[in-house]
């Protein structure tokens, strides 16, 4: 994502990776509204959309006591196919240009890569890995080489910045001995301690499931908890076991992976065929739940730390490649602007303030929806024909039917992430709406997303803003004049559109006839006189004002 944000702002840039292409287990599965309206911003969100589950395959969230066992609650969401339409009727918390979308990873990966790659500024190497670097203070020297290759091969790089976005291991924030805060160690009855993953092929799966077809279903159970997620609708599945502490993990077979997987379905499939189902195994692999932490510091000298390095989750909300296609955003416009000559060197150091406070909040976030899925327990009596077993199920429905609205109706997290207190917000006075998981209240409190509006003629309203600046001037006051915001932006080297909207409805949602909206997409200031348009604009790029 931080090559897409560079390369179409023509920055030359090198990217090294170690694997040899793009993700092969499915990883994450959820890309949460606002990234689908970053990608939307770029022009691929449709093409994000049309990836993964056939487009009309159902994305609800289904809680149960097996895979094919009785269901206790369920969260039903529109499909890729109806997403476009839907959202054009939402309002509220989901005014938005975008639905999130349930798709694996990997196949996001791919698109992300594709349009990368058309960059002609982009050289994008995978089988390559960052062997050294150094921080001359001029600048960066580094050692790349091929994976498995010689020292002969080693190419000695200079670059003006480096990225550290090598994942939850990262040598990177090793070598610049930056620790993690926060809290790690959860253990919970599910999404805390080891965690088995599996990515299987079971085309079976659906055949004897009397369920209503879902996207991922979670199994509570007093027996064993895990969830699945579809990958590809056909069959191709992620399957993740909660193990005990007992549990040896590191020695499971597929013969156990096989045997946890059927005992997750349940006995419908062995009743009707006499056997345990027969999956296919396509890797497996241990990982641990119960991790809130972020990196001490996401920036030293000409250094930056993105994604994983700089923060991980626990997995439920869906939020860690999330923050991290955030983090790309933030830093690509700034580092653009740097490298241009449009900003000072001090604009970078926003970068660690406003995404580590969003890290913070999200990590936090995750970890309370952890809490309020993994501490349930699941009666004894949960599968029983008994009065105790209905007892339990109603139990089980009212609090599961609760936490999954919790944990994947989430306007307030995606939507509501705000950089409040940075430097380059241009505060006025005003206060931002509180911030809540599940209820997202529109506001152009600047520090915070615009508000989003689906225009007379059915365009959103973001489809105006410009990749870089956009001035809104909204209402019917035409004698607001936008010419010194231009003039400023000139003078500044500044990418400035100027977008008019007469009409009153527009004006009251952001309680201003003028917004500045970052590249971003972050309201930078708001107000209804342009006489300090220079000094704003020197503000929102860190001219006017110091380092933090
Ligand atoms: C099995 C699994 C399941 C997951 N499930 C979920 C989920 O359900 N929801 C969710 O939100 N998140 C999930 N995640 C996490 C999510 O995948 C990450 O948050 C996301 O991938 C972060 O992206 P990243 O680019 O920061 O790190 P990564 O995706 O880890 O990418 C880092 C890259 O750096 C490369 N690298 C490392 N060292 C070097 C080096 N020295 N030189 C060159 N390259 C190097 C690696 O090859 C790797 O490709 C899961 C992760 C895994 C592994």
């Amino acid at each position: 994502m931080l090559a897409n944000e560079l390369g179409r702002r023509g920055i030359r840039c090198l990217i090294v990776d170690s694997k040899p292409g793009t993700a092969f287990n499915p990883q994450a599965n959820a890309t949460q509204a606002r990234t689908m309206e970053h990608y939307r911003r770029h022009g691929f969100a449709q093409e994000v959309r049309t990836q993964g589950l056939p487009a009309d395959h159902p994305t609800d969230i289904a809680y149960l006591t097996r895979f094919a066992g009785i269901e206790l609650a369920r969260l039903r969401l529109p499909t890729a196919a109806a997403a476009p339409e839907a959202i054009k009727h939402m309002s509220g918390s989901w005014s938005a240009a975008e639905l999130p979308h349930r798709v694996s990873q990997k196949f996001v990966e791919v698109v992300l890569r594709e349009h990368a790659q058309s960059w002609p500024s982009i050289d994008l190497r995978y089988g390559w890995q960052l062997q050294s670097f150094q921080d001359t203070g001029q600048g960066i020297e580094a050692t790349v080489q091929p994976v498995g290759g010689t020292e002969a091969q080693a190419v000695q790089v200079r670059a003006a910045y480096m990225v550290g976005a090598d994942g939850a291991r990262s040598m990177v924030r090793a070598q610049l001995g930056i620790s993690w805060e926060g809290a790690t160690g959860f253990k919970r009855n599910f999404m805390g301690g080891r965690m088995l993953a599996v990515y299987l092929r079971a085309p079976d799966f659906y055949k004897y499931n009397p369920n209503d077809r879902a996207w991922m279903y979670v199994v509570v159970n007093p027996q064993l908890r895990a969830f699945i997620m579809s990958v590809d609708g056909q069959g191709e599945m992620a399957f993740h076991i909660q193990m005990k502490d007992d549990e040896a993990t590191e020695a499971l077979t597929e013969a156990d992976a096989k045997y946890w997987f059927n005992q997750a379905y349940g006995k419908s499939y062995r009743e009707a065929t006499g056997h345990d189902m027969a999956i296919e195994i396509l890797s497996m692999a241990t990982w641990t739940a119960g991790h809130a932490l972020v990196a001490q510091r996401f920036q030293e000298g000409r250094v930056f730390l993105g994604g994983d390095a700089a923060h991980l989750f626990t997995p439920t909300g869906g939020l860690g490649y999330n923050t991290a296609v955030e983090d790309a955003v933030n830093l690509g416009w700034k580092l653009a602007h740097v490298l241009r000559g449009a900003a000072p060197a001090s604009l970078l150091d926003t970068y660690a303030y406003e995404r580590k406070l969003l890290a913070t909040r999200n990590t936090g976030y995750a970890r309370g929806l952890a809490d309020s899925v993994g501490l349930f327990d699941a009666d004894p009596h949960l599968e029983d024909d008994s009065p105790e077993g209905v007892a339990a199920r109603a139990v089980a429905d009212e609090y599961l039917n609760g936490h999954v609205r919790r944990e994947f109706n989430i306007p307030g997290i995606t939507f509501g992430g705000r950089y409040d207190g940075s430097p380059i917000i241009v505060s006025d006075g005003t206060h931002p709406p509180a911030d809540e998981p599940n209820v997202y209240i529109p506001s152009a409190c600047p520090g915070g997303r615009p508000p989003h509006a689906w225009l007379p003629d059915g365009t959103s309203l973001y489809d105006l803003f410009n990749f870089e600046w956009t001035l809104l001037v909204l209402g019917e006051t035409q004698a607001l004049s936008a010419q010194p915001f231009e003039t400023a932006a000139a003078a500044l080297g500044l990418d400035l559109k100027v977008v008019h909207q007469a009409g009153t409805e527009l004006q009251a949602l952001y309680q201003a006839p003028l917004a500045l909206i970052r590249p971003d997409q972050i309201v930078a200031w708001r107000g209804d006189g342009s006489q300090e348009a220079s000094s704003i604009l020197r503000q929102v790029v860190g001219s006017e004002f110091g380092v933090l």
